[in-house]
């Protein structure tokens, strides 16, 4: 059994039984039958389908967003905004597709010769629970609009909301066995992984389940793509606007109750502003409103798991038994419900410093100058998505090439967003999502040459 459960009172909100061997069979079967069809619709069909599932997902995104909120714990107003942005990443690849998949013809001597981008097939996603459906879904869009089949294994603590993605596809009027939640647990996702009838995976999730995942593909030589954890830097340079760097960093690293892998986790700050940095960010961070996710006056909801909460105050005590300094009240929680905290003096060889940290954690490190402010920002073994703060855009422009990351935003939020390639290097995984890239991740490049 799957049970979800409520983390910001600790209701239980609803259990769900575990496919049995001939269920799964039976999914694999259905999604294997479904590809030869799905895949030889044409392109515009395809694309219908999806825009109707952006559709059905707007109108019915306060349901949805309820959904999220129960069972994961943030805010409704991220939760239904979350829906808006699967939304908007349907219509975005129903416009696009058929750019991104047109035959692309090269010169040679052949009479003609061009490559064709084809599916694979059933590709697994194996997807977590901070962004139940963003996450689910920005591997989706694509992923089927350019043909292939989607096999589900969503985090067992969101099992509702996998549920509810399989109906969005269903009600859009997509095929039966396109689009399919499997409910498995993280021992089954071999078998799966091994069957003949899946191609490919893509995971999002931590390092431990994405080194285990690859390590199954690589094994069976199919095509994986790992979206996994960051520590990345936010940089604030002497030059910075520092009311508006101060204001992000606080939003990038506390919304979603922290628990986001492209979050500010690491407050890289030149020392000549440091304490007007830091003072603005304490101002912002007090003023967070934390409670009820449902009451629209709430900032900051609870964390999503009692594991989550314990993790996040641990790597806190950690950090300050090696000397960090604690510039919030206290270090505590109730239940998931875990106050958001500002610690100043952290340096590597502290927990914060070297590990992710997956809670509301702001930390401030100081920098000598930008050069040292650049070596700090790549001591880590991981690389997902970092920001830059500077009003000297040359600067910017040079210093974002020296960042070891799979994205750098100058002077704003880093975020997903549709139009961009999203992904990381290091311990951050490999592979791209979104844009013309993500789309490109599940599909045979195929060369053919008449001559
Ligand atoms: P996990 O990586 O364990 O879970 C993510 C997904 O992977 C879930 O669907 C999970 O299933 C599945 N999974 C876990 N282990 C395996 C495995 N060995 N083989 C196949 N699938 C697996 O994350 P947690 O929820 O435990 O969170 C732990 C930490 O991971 C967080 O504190 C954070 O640091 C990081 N994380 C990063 C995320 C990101 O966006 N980059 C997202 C979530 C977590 P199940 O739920 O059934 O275990």
């Amino acid at each position: 059994m799957f049970t979800s459960i409520n983390p910001y009172n600790q209701r239980k909100l609803k259990t769900y039984r575990v496919d049995s061997a001939a269920q799964l069979e039976r999914k694999l079967a259905r999604a294997d039958h479904a590809f030869t069809d799905w895949s030889a619709l044409p392109l515009s069909d395809r694309t219908q389908h999806l825009r109707n599932a952006g559709d059905y997902m707007l109108a019915h995104k306060q349901d949805l967003g309820d959904l999220i909120t129960a069972e994961m714990g943030k805010t409704l107003k991220e939760a239904v905004s979350e829906v808006e942005k699967c939304a908007v990443a349907c219509t975005f690849y129903a416009d696009k597709a058929e750019t991104f998949l047109a035959d692309q013809v090269i010169e040679s001597d052949a009479q003609r010769s061009l490559v064709s981008y084809q599916p694979l097939g059933p590709v697994l996603a194996i997807m977590p629970w901070n962004f139940p459906f963003w996450q689910a879904m920005r591997f989706a869009i694509p992923g089927l609009i350019a043909g292939n089949v989607g096999l589900l294994k969503h985090a067992g603590n969101v099992m509702g909301c996998a549920q509810a993605i399989e109906t969005i596809f269903r009600e859009s009027g997509l095929p039966d066995g396109v689009f399919q939640n499997l409910l498995i647990e993280t021992d089954t996702v071999k078998d799966v992984l091994t069957d003949w009838r899946v191609k490919a995976v893509t995971l999002t999730g931590s390092e431990k389940a994405g080194a285990s995942v690859a390590q199954i593909a690589g094994s069976q030589i199919k095509k994986s793509v790992l979206e996994l954890g960051g520590s990345d830097a936010l940089i604030v340079l002497a030059d910075a606007d520092l009311d508006k760097a101060a204001e992000t960093a606080v939003k990038s690293r506390m919304q979603n109750a922290g628990q986001s892998c492209i979050a500010a986790k690491r407050f890289i700050v030149e020392k000549s502003v440091k304490k007007a940095f830091m003072e603005r960010v304490l101002h912002h961070i007090e003023a967070i409103k934390q409670g009820d996710p449902t009451d629209d006056s709430t900032t900051m909801g609870p964390m999503a798991r009692l594991d989550l909460a314990e993790s996040i105050l641990k790597q806190a005590h950690d950090t300050i038994a090696k000397g960090a300094k604690l510039l919030t009240d206290t270090i505590d929680a109730d239940g998931c419900n875990v106050r958001p905290m500002l610690l100043d003096n952290v340096k590597p060889g502290m927990a914060a410093f070297d590990d992710e940290t997956f809670g509301p954690l702001a930390v401030i490190i100081t920098a000598k100058d930008e050069t040292d402010a650049i070596r700090l920002a790549n001591q880590s073994r991981y690389g997902l998505g970092s920001a830059l703060w500077t009003q000297d855009i040359d600067k910017a422009n040079r210093l974002a090439r020296q960042i070891q990351a799979g994205s750098v935003f100058v002077n704003g939020l880093m975020r997903s967003d549709a139009r961009v390639p999203f992904g990381g290097i290091k311990m951050s995984g490999f592979g791209r999502e979104l844009s013309e890239l993500g789309m490109k991740e599940f599909v045979n490049a195929k060369t053919i040459w008449i001559e």
